[in-house]
């Protein structure tokens, strides 16, 4: 199946300031495209950054049949353009697939709409710290009819944004203790839309309690700490860091399980099990919390500073030798070629 590419007349980089970017915001000239119909994927196509025409009664606008992923593309002082670990973003979008009855994207069609694209649109990746490309790989239910059956029709996209480095200012939490982002036997662990539409108004009403996220607790009991916000989430007691295992209702993050390998290569105590609210709450009072974060691709590690629990609130001690930075520092590094990568991370495009 040949990838069909019609190029953009003139370039909108000149129009876009680089040192001003609101996250997601602005996006490069080309995108990939690709329809599932009679049963296969066809008509691969590279073109030009632009809005797309669907009948109102497209089923990915009334049942949420969508998924999608998020990736970051570097540019190294020499001029290579680098992913990270993109191998897995491929198979996790065809795992949220299965979960809402749309079939997978291939692999090789997935890898060659994804480097034609960064190489047509590299322009756009910014060298020098922080800044990336933030990638969007995206599959949503095209069929029209509002019947409540999985649709027969879908469109695979590639979008593609500049981003400068992701600072989400100073961010405290709250401890979900009413509402819940996912359940045993549900999606929680697929990157489907509905997730996070489900998530912005029990954010909200964190926000107006002066609050920046939710740290999601288990649906049956909240009794167990598992995300927070969109990333997956890290405690520090002492010096042993504390992640929740994966399961139905977390997803399966690529900076998760890439700092936990990480961590284990450092010799840093990293325990991946249960984490009771009340042992985290426990280990606040007595000084012994001294870091929470949370870990996914926008940030890689994004400091918490305080959390509130049942109308209790905690502050988190400045500590010296913080892991987090630490950890920010050391992955950041490999993601931009500018460290050895000894874990065979990094994917030249
Ligand atoms: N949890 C959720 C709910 C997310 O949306 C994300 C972002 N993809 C993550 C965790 C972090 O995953 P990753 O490290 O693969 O970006």
């Amino acid at each position: 199946m040949a990838l069909h590419i019609e190029k953009i007349a003139k370039s909108r980089i000149s129009e876009v300031d680089f040192n001003n970017l609101q996250f997601g915001h602005e996006f490069t000239d080309h995108m990939f495209e690709c329809d599932f119909e009679d049963g296969e994927w066809q008509n691969p196509v590279i073109k030009p950054y632009q809005p797309i025409l669907f009948d109102p009664s497209a089923k990915v606008f009334h049942y949420g049949q969508a998924v999608f992923e998020g990736m970051k593309a570097y540019k190294d002082d020499d001029d290579k353009i680098w992913l990270f670990r993109p191998e897995q973003n491929q198979e996790r979008i065809n795992i949220s697939a299965e979960r809402l009855d749309m079939p997978s994207f291939p692999k090789d069609l997935f890898f060659e709409g994804l480097t034609t694209l960064l190489k047509i649109d590299s322009e756009w990746i910014q060298k020098g710290e922080g800044n990336s490309l933030y990638i969007r790989p995206f599959i949503i239910a095209t069929e029209h009819g509002i019947s409540a059956s999985a649709s027969n029709r879908y469109k695979f996209m590639i979008i593609c944004s500049p981003v400068q480095a992701y600072y989400a200012g100073e961010v405290r939490v709250v401890i979900a203790d009413k509402y819940s982002r996912s359940a045993n036997g549900g999606v929680g662990y697929a990157k489907a839309a509905g997730n996070y539409a489900g998530s912005f108004y029990p954010a909200r009403l964190a926000r107006e309690k002066g609050f920046q996220q939710v740290v999601w607790t288990d649906s049956c009991t909240h009794e167990y700490l598992e995300e927070a916000g969109v990333m997956n989430v890290f405690f520090r007691i002492n010096n042993t860091l504390l992640t929740a295992p994966t399961s139905d209702r977390i997803l399966d993050g690529i900076t998760r399980k890439s700092i936990i390998q990480f961590l284990e290569s450092e010799g840093i105590d990293i325990e991946v099990r249960p984490i009771k609210v009340t042992e985290i709450v426990e280990a606040a009072r007595k000084g012994e919390l001294l870091e929470m974060f949370g870990a996914g691709t926008a940030a890689v590690v994004s400091p918490i500073l305080g959390f509130s629990h049942q109308g209790e609130n905690f502050e988190l001690p400045k500590v010296e030798n913080s892991y987090a930075s630490f950890i920010k520092k050391s992955i950041t590094a490999i993601q931009q070629n500018k460290a050895e990568d000894k874990f065979g991370w990094r994917y030249e495009v």
